[in-house]
């Protein structure tokens, strides 16, 4: 079994160069190396080698038609690899990058089939973190790289997460410490008559809709699409960011969810199962199961985003048969949080009315597609 190095890095080219040395020279030999970005952590290659692509699907686990983003660390580079540049393209990569914010084009000769999945698109984005930036212009300017996590395990918010899941299947990763944002980059595809948001993420609708009108969303988003609907981005059809546990989002008024919660994890626990709740900072001390994390406060969205995956991978640390979960707001960045969470749950949604009456577990159609 291959080594797996964690080397510190500092975002300071000084103190970094051999390092970023060091990781250049492996992606330009093909080899994979794991960056912090500021969104989640990721699983990089050399987006122009077929073989590293290859390798990057095998060591995900990921089915090899869901295509990898390729990050770049200057606007310049993207002439190469695309056919085209949209005006609302330029608009939104003058708002918005460097950041989380991923657009799709129609791609260029340059850019393997194996990096796209198949697709005549290519999916685009400059990071803002220092460490990502200078890795990416060590390795050649082209990375392709997917979130560091195995294929339908929540995304890696620390090296740490990285190393559980590729420990023995990488030569290094690059410990850049807790990310910033800790959900995945917002995608925008651009290759169509009308742009469309194919995964919701920190640059939300509304920031994007004040710079360019009208966007679209893709139906999968929401979580309800029945069976012919194939979400745009392919990945989104995948079971995303599950904890080993059965999870379940439980929606209502506070108190109903509460009262429901207590009396699901009192079943369960006389059946002898370990019970779970996500909450917030607000509701914590209201439940009674095993095991109970916050995510943060209600008034702090961004706390929530942040600490969502290392939750969801506590539950299977903390051996969670059972998990519960609030329901987060669905504005801005919340869109971009019930996107994963709903994803997380396969779907499963309760639904509480008032007096906690009737069970009425509703699983959406799209379970169907998700498992
Ligand atoms: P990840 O690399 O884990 O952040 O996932 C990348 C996401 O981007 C997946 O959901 C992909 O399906 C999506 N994606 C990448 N390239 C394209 C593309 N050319 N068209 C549509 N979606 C894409
Ligand atoms: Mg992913």
């Amino acid at each position: 079994m291959m080594e797996t190095r964690v080397v510190r890095a500092w975002g300071d080219m000084e103190r970094d160069r051999s390092l970023m040395e060091e990781a250049g020279k492996l992606i330009r030999k093909g080899e994979l190396v794991a960056i912090p970005t500021e969104t989640v952590y990721g699983l990089a290659g050399d987006a122009l080698n077929p073989a590293s692509s290859k390798k990057i699907y095998e060591a995900k686990g990921r089915p090899s038609d869901n295509p990898l983003i390729v990050h770049i660390a200057e606007r310049a580079a993207l002439n190469r690899i695309v056919s085209g540049i949209p005006e609302k393209a330029e608009i939104l990569m003058e708002a918005f990058w460097p950041g989380p914010l991923t657009l799709i084009f129609k791609k260029s000769g340059d850019v393997p089939m194996e990096t796209t999945g198949g697709l005549g698109t290519v999916a685009v984005r400059m990071p803002v973190n220092r460490i990502a930036a200078e890795f990416i212009a060590a390795s050649g300017g082209y990375i392709a790289a997917p979130s560091a996590n195995a294929s339908g395990r929540p995304s890696c918010t620390t090296a740490e997460h990285v190393y559980e899941d590729m420990k023995g299947k990488i030569p290094l990763i690059i410990d850049g410490g807790e990310v910033g944002i800790g959900l995945e980059s917002t995608i925008v595809d651009l290759s169509g008559d009308r742009p469309c948001l194919l995964r919701p993420g920190y640059i939300s609708l509304r920031m994007l809709r004040e710079k360019i009108g009208e966007v679209d969303t893709d139906p999968s988003i929401e979580g309800v699409m029945d069976e012919n609907a194939h979400p745009k981005a392919p990945g989104m059809k995948y079971r995303h960011y599950a904890p080993k546990g059965e999870l379940y989002i439980v929606r209502g008024a506070p108190e109903d969810v509460i009262e429901r919660v207590n009396s699901l994890c009192d079943s369960a626990a006389e059946k002898g199962l370990r019970t779970a709740v996500i909450s917030s900072d607000e509701t914590l001390d209201r439940y009674r199961a095993d095991i109970i994390r916050s995510l943060g406060s209600r008034q702090d969205e961004e706390s929530i985003a942040r600490n969502l995956f290392r939750v969801l991978r506590d539950m299977d640390d903390e051996g969670a048969d059972l998990i519960y979960s609030e329901e987060f707001g669905s504005a801005d960045m919340g869109m971009a949080i019930m996107n994963r969470l709903i994803r997380a749950a396969g779907h499963k949604i309760i639904e509480c009315q008032a007096g906690g009456s009737e069970k009425n577990v509703i699983l959406s159609e799209a379970r169907k597609m998700s498992s």
